[in-house]
């Protein structure tokens, strides 16, 4: 399909759109029958189980205490009836393995009867607990070698399972962890949940020591902040980088991007707004609390943020909002563009990460709270993050790095590759002041004392907001804002909980020895803050990120600035990492090892992926048309001299045939070397493959672009064989 057909098409499709039922109102249909009504949750479990096997089912969902097997069987078989009831035909494990994306192996619950006589439904607890998906292909690192193909999903009771409706029949989903044999995570779910207990183990030894010992149990919570584009899907399909790569790898600049400022919470083209409620209707269902929706800065991008979660059930449920837009957007005729890149030299994508702790008694421990002992405590916490982040920055830089992320990053639109935190200006003088020791006061006023008994009360929304900061404080949470759109959030957030968790470790084992070496608690609670604050403020900023005197601040104070995606890897495996990562169980060496082949392999491959496509898109759109058009100036300019036009009437012209052979010629000249580069053979490891991508593949891209771009704002619209920015972006 050529560009213009597209277009037409698009503008057909848009102009023709119309509602599509059902349409949803609270009026006629109560929220309590729409909101989580796919799900097997605590209230219908409390229903439909027997009373012990609730009260020891939500012990291991509310408490983390270990999972009675014994409850499997009437679990499976409260879950069946459900479901059955719900109209499913199948149950389906859910897993979530490296490729960062949503895995589901599909079983029918009909059950042949021997004799041939007929078949029942059937769903064991065996069924429940355990499935044996074949995972010989699936990314592992090294983990499993392909003819020891064995993988294992394992029930995870604390994300509930589900019901997903297809026009066709329903599933009853179950979110599952994914485990080789030998018992290492093959998935992003594992290592968060062996995070989340890290964190949820250190967490609870400081509080204790803040006299609270009604706590058993810590969660994490995140609310991630979902960025996308939609696009009319005839130029999704006559655009084979979008199909094959997820971002347009040629595109001229149109004339009009978002120099206008006027995209950014701007009201919402119907379509997008139709598709969005439907989106949110279907999320309801599987009860994922989505809330606020909005226009984003570039053209055709839009956000969708939910209320935070626990950071297990969070993540499920991000996957599942990627999963809905996805689909969703498909039935109005729109395709959800989840890269962090679709168009060059507009805005990208992100996926801010908003995360706390929370105790199993509902305390927010971020949240300065109202009474001074509270802020002693929330001073302790921040100061663990305020460690954390410093101290394991590489980590956190390795959590966000791919090849897509590597177009925004630094790119003055999202934070830069530099890790530091955004504290305010309140809670800077706060730590300030806890530095220096004694009795100060807050900007704000008052008297205060950095102990136990006569902290400040802060305020809620501690000062202004900073957008080019890649890790800021927002009142009562951390903001992790370098985080990727099309990523999963478990990587991130697996790693965050860990280092937090490693900090936490330090405060509760350092505040134990000065107690029992006879230091006051008040005093070795400041001493602490203040010699963490000292050593790590260096991390502070909070100033403008996108500066270039902040490059060079960063670069003074010894922050490390990990450009790309191999600049960053190989902090992953140093001594430290590993030892990091197996003290509090979260990976082992091994796993360690996986992730940075996993890594680094994915990054390879999309690389060269995009390259082999550039140069078929060069090879078989982009030069044939150019030809065309320069045939066709050729011929005018031949027609015109023919016919007896003055020849210096057409010098212009010939300026304009000289100058698209002249850049059919680059292009080819640059899609050669491309495709010569993209077939040489690297010898070395997946880091050599790797540096081979980006110090060699990237720029000859660069290259082939920058010629096919030239061409696009030259050659005849008629022939342009992709549909353009210009197009792309506000036929909505
Ligand atoms: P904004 O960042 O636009 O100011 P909000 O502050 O309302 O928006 O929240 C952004 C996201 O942060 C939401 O998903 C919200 O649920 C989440 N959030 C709020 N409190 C917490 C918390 N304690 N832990 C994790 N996420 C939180
Ligand atoms: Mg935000």
């Amino acid at each position: 399909m050529g560009a213009s057909t597209a277009r037409r098409a698009a503008i057909s499709a848009l102009t023709n759109f119309r509602t599509v039922p059902p349409r949803v109102n609270f009026k006629e249909t109560p929220v309590s029958s729409i909101y989580a009504s796919n799900v097997f949750n605590e209230e219908v479990q409390r229903q439909r189980l027997p009373k012990t096997v609730f009260k020891k089912l939500q012990q291991t969902i509310k408490k983390g205490l270990a999972i009675d097997p014994a409850i499997a069987d009437s679990v499976a078989s409260a879950m069946r009836d459900w479901a059955i009831e719900k109209g499913a035909t199948h149950y389906a494990h859910l897993f979530y393995p490296m490729t960062g994306l949503t895995a589901e192996k599909h079983d029918s619950f009909v059950s042949p009867l021997e004799d041939g006589s007929g078949a029942i439904l059937e769903f064991s607890g065996k069924e429940l607990v355990k499935g044996e998906p074949d995972a010989s292909s699936f990314p592992s690192g090294g983990l499993r070698a392909t003819f020891e193909a064995r993988g294992y999903t394992a029930w995870d009771p604390t994300s509930p399972a589900f019901i997903l409706e297809n026009p066709n029949g329903t599933t009853l989903v179950i979110p599952t962890a994914f485990v080789s044999w030998t018992g290492e995570a093959l998935d992003k779910k594992t290592p968060l949940l062996r995070s989340m207990e890290a964190l949820s183990h250190q967490a609870v030894r400081v509080l204790k020591l803040f006299g609270n010992s009604e706590v058993t149990k810590v969660f994490t919570t995140v609310g991630p902040e979902q960025e996308y584009f939609l696009i009319d899907r005839n130029f999704y399909y006559a655009r084979p980088d979008l199909i094959n790569c997820g971002r347009t790898l040629f595109g001229a600049k149109p004339p009009k991007g978002q120099e206008m400022e006027d995209q950014y919470f701007g009201t919402i083209p119907e379509r997008v707004l139709a598709c969005m409620h439907e989106t949110e209707q279907e999320l309801y269902k599987l009860g994922v609390p989505v809330k606020t929706r909005h226009n984003e800065v570039a053209p055709a991008q839009y956000e969708i943020a939910p209320i935070f979660e626990n950071s297990n059930l969070a993540h499920d449920h991000q996957m599942l909002t990627m999963e809905m837009l996805r689909r969703v957007a498909e039935k109005y005729g729109l395709a959800c563009l989840l890269h962090e890149k679709p168009f060059a030299r507009v805005n990208g994508s992100g996926k801010h990460n908003n995360w706390s702790m929370s105790t199993d008694t509902g305390e927010n421990l971020l949240n300065p709270g109202d009474t001074p002992h509270e802020n002693a405590q929330f001073l302790v916490f921040c100061a663990a993050v305020i460690r954390a982040v410093d101290k394991f920055a590489t980590l956190l830089r390795v959590a966000i790095a791919s090849a897509g992320n590597d177009h925004r990053l630094g790119a003055n639109e999202a934070p830069p590759a530099i890790i530091s935190i955004y504290l305010g200006d309140q809670l800077q003088d706060i730590m300030d002041q806890i530095e220096s020791g004694g009795a100060k006061t807050t900007k704000t006023g008052g008297h205060m004392e950095i102990g136990v008994t006569t902290l400040p009360k802060l305020p809620r929304d501690a000062g202004d907001r900073n957008r080019t900061s890649p890790f800021a404080f927002t009142g009562n949470k951390f903001e992790f804002r370098a985080v990727s759109s099309g990523q999963s959030i478990a990587g991130p957030n697996t790693v965050l909980n860990t280092i937090v968790a490693e900090s936490l470790d330090y405060i509760a084992s350092t505040l134990e020895a000065d107690l029992k070496a006879g230091k006051p608690f008040n005093k070795a609670v400041n001493d602490l803050v203040a010699s963490i604050y000292k050593n790590h403020k260096r991390v502070i900023f909070n100033g403008d990120g996108y500066s270039e005197e902040w490059h060079k601040e960063a670069a003074k104070r010894g922050l490390p600035n990990l450009k790309t995606t191999v600049d960053a890897m190989p902090s992953l495996v140093t001594k430290e990492s590993v030892e990091l990562f197996s003290k509090y169980k979260v990976l082992n060496d091994k796993e360690v090892h996986s992730r940075h082949e996993i890594f680094l392999e994915n990054y390879k491959k999309t690389i060269s992926i995009e390259a082999l496509m550039m140069v078929v898109m060069a090879r078989t759109m982009i030069i044939p048309a150019a030809l065309k058009y320069q045939h066709e100036i050729a011929t005018a300019i031949h027609a015109a001299k023919s016919a007896g036009a003055p020849a210096a009437s057409l010098g212009e012209q010939e300026k304009l045939l000289s100058e698209v052979a002249s850049l059919i010629s680059d292009l080819q000249k640059h899609t050669c070397e491309l495709d010569k580069a993209t077939h040489h053979h690297v010898h070395g490891d997946t880091m050599a493959h790797a540096k081979y991508a980006h110090d060699t593949l990237i720029p000859l891209m660069d290259s082939v672009r920058a010629a096919g771009d030239k061409l696009e704002t030259l050659v005849d619209d008629d022939i342009w064989p992709l549909p353009t920015y210009r197009e792309m972006l506000f036929i909505k």
